[in-house]
């Protein structure tokens, strides 16, 4: 009861990219010396997990540099030479994105030889993640589909291969990352949720969905302070999400102006990977607060659907704050299982 994990990326260390940068550039060109950094990384990531209490892990995404992005170098009918400076999160930042210029189609095994190298270094419970397909599509430009679910649904079959793989290769859970759910609200109960049910089919493994306002990145916070007193994009979305095939959702609580009743919409029927770490400061929580985001959300489902875990990815943070907050989400959780 109250599994604790985190909602995937950790800090990189200095050796391997630079640090507390988005899209950083790798330390190493060299092929053979930046897979050695990177598997040195995996291994700490899980480590630091592990000492946390961190009873759900994942790789510290040490292997990609950016958590959309790294699955597309291997997916033919995308053009990287071919980078786009396009809006995206519904213009909220502009980046240079990759072009979609053919049918898209997964060559061969893409994260495969990552969650082999993750799942011999650990017993506990692996989780991996990959973008989802809303969340995809909204981060390239599209020279080819010209209809964006069209162009979703090509992305939902390639990670639902891939996924069957992974899961083959040892995963216990696998989760999507939508922060595009939080931003395209009117698509989501269309097109957003069946990509989705298209991504998860006939998986044989614990499936999540990740949505949440983003990284601590000056455009997020400035985005945040336009949304007022009560945020409720999830009280737009979450009745879409309880009618999905997707057995865990991923939100945001700790330092948010979330309602925590918004929980009440899932309707007891997913498990809630409740954000207890806020990705935004530069301070680790207290055990204790991370104890009192659990008990309040213990106030709307049961604490058997409860898994305390991070906002969202910690990689722009400094490693010592993000070891810190893994620390406290690990003794926050076993304080509220004690009084259980
Ligand atoms: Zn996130």
């Amino acid at each position: 009861m109250l599994k604790t994990t985190i909602t995937g990326s950790l800090p990189k260390p200095s050796w391997l990219a630079q640090p507390e940068k988005l899209w950083a550039p790798w330390a190493s060109d060299d092929p053979a010396q930046l897979q050695e950094a990177k598997h040195d990384a995996v291994r700490l990531a899980i480590l630091d997990q592990e000492q946390a209490g961190i009873d759900i892990v994942t790789d510290g995404e040490q292997s990609r540099q950016h958590f959309v992005h790294g699955i597309l170098e291997k997916i033919e009918g995308i053009d990287f030479e071919k980078k786009t400076r396009i809006g995206i999160r519904d213009d909220r930042y502009d980046a240079d994105c990759p072009t979609v210029v053919s049918a898209l189609k997964r060559s061969g095994s893409i994260h495969g030889d990552e969650v082999k190298f993750a799942r011999a270094q650990t017993d506990r419970d692996l989780k991996f993640t990959m973008p989802g397909p809303m969340t995809i599509v909204d981060t390239l430009a599209d020279e080819y589909y010209g209809d964006r679910p069209k162009m979703a649904m090509a992305f939902a079959e390639i990670l639902n291969e891939e996924a069957k793989e992974l899961v083959a290769a040892g995963v216990d859970a696998l989760q999507f990352d939508e922060p595009a759910f939080n931003v395209y609200l009117d698509a989501v109960p269309t097109w957003g949720v069946e990509a989705l049910n298209r991504a998860v089919d006939g998986l044989d493994c614990t499936t999540a969905v990740h949505i949440c306002y983003g990284y601590g990145i000056e455009a997020n916070l400035q985005w945040k302070a336009t949304l007022g007193d009560v945020w409720d994009q999830y009280a737009a979305i979450l009745p879409a999400l309880a009618g999905s095939d997707i057995e865990q959702v991923s939100l945001e609580f700790a330092g948010s102006r979330v309602p925590m009743e918004v929980i009440k919409l899932l309707d007891g029927k997913k498990d809630v990977l409740v954000g207890a770490i806020d990705v935004t400061t530069l301070t680790a929580e207290s055990p204790e607060e991370v104890a009192a985001v659990i008990r309040n959300a213990m106030e709307y489902t049961s604490p058997e659907r409860i898994f305390p875990c991070t906002n969202c990815g910690m990689v722009p943070l400094p490693r010592e704050v993000s070891q810190g907050k893994l620390r406290a989400l690990g003794a926050g959780a076993a304080l509220v299982r004690a009084e259980l």
